[in-house]
């Protein structure tokens, strides 16, 4: 019996940057507080667990996503049902763009996305890819904290009014390099451009998506403190590098 079933979709395709992390580090920070975790990689054509609690979905290049699309557009009711009963989803910078309405290529091609999350974004063909070291300012279910990270993308994401920015960050850097806004959240449903991955050296947001995951077990209760002197670290060695 697991107390969190993790899912990682499309592991083999959206990947680019480590987002591997995201996804250890979720499973360790449950498992050093005795959770116990069942991780599930599902790639194209496999079915989802409908135990599912938690969902990552990684980056992957114009390419990849174009590949996915038709898999994940079939997985649109099984999450929008998994979501609406409290899973966290959390996209990273290609996955983010496939969890709101639609995204188009630098190529032109427009892939159809999940509608979790009200925003859309569009590779302008021409325009140069936001790519850079990222420190943001976070606010998420009620907290507020420092978030960094690296993001390389080509395209622009604007929110509508049914999502929320995650962070703000300076001009250039976020969505579209204009209205300061980085990622978006609207309930469990969370995306951001951040990379590295994201989550070893942003534990506070790694633990907010996890005691909101894990709540039927515990209550909702916070979770215990770790020893996050090493992740400190990690951060504050991010935040430091310039390129
Ligand atoms: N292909 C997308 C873009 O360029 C996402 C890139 C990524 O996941 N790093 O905007």
């Amino acid at each position: 019996m697991s107390d969190l079933v993790l899912v990682h979709l499309y592991p083999d395709l959206l990947r680019t940057y480590g987002d591997r992390g995201n996804v250890l580090t979720l499973v360790r920070r449950a498992e050093w507080r005795g959770f116990v975790v069942r991780l599930e990689e599902i790639t194209r054509g496999e079915r989802l667990p409908p135990d599912a609690r938690m969902i990552v979905l990684g980056g992957g290049t114009d390419r990849v996503q174009d590949l996915i699309g038709a898999d994940l557009l079939a997985r649109r009711d099984e999450l929008t049902e998994a979501t609406g009963a409290g899973a966290v989803i959390i996209g990273i910078c290609g996955g983010y763009q496939l969890i709101g309405h639609r995204y188009v290529t630098a190529e032109g091609t427009e892939v159809e996305g999940l509608g979790l999350l009200d925003l859309e974004t569009v590779a302008a063909p021409r325009a140069k890819r936001i790519i850079g070291r990222v420190r943001a300012r976070a606010a998420i279910w009620g907290r507020s904290f420092e978030l960094v990270g690296f993001e390389n993308h080509g395209g622009r994401t604007t929110l509508g009014p049914g999502a929320h920015p995650l962070a703000r960050v300076p001009r250039g850097q976020g969505n579209n390099g204009r209205d300061r806004t980085e990622g978006a959240i609207l309930g469990s449903v969370v995306g951001t451009y951040l990379h590295g991955p994201v989550l070893p050296v942003n534990p506070k947001l790694a633990d907010l998506l996890l005691a909101r995951a894990l709540a039927p077990r515990t209550g909702g209760a916070p979770l215990e403190a770790l020893d996050d002197r090493l992740e400190a670290a990690a951060h504050r060695e991010a935040r430091s590098l310039k390129r």
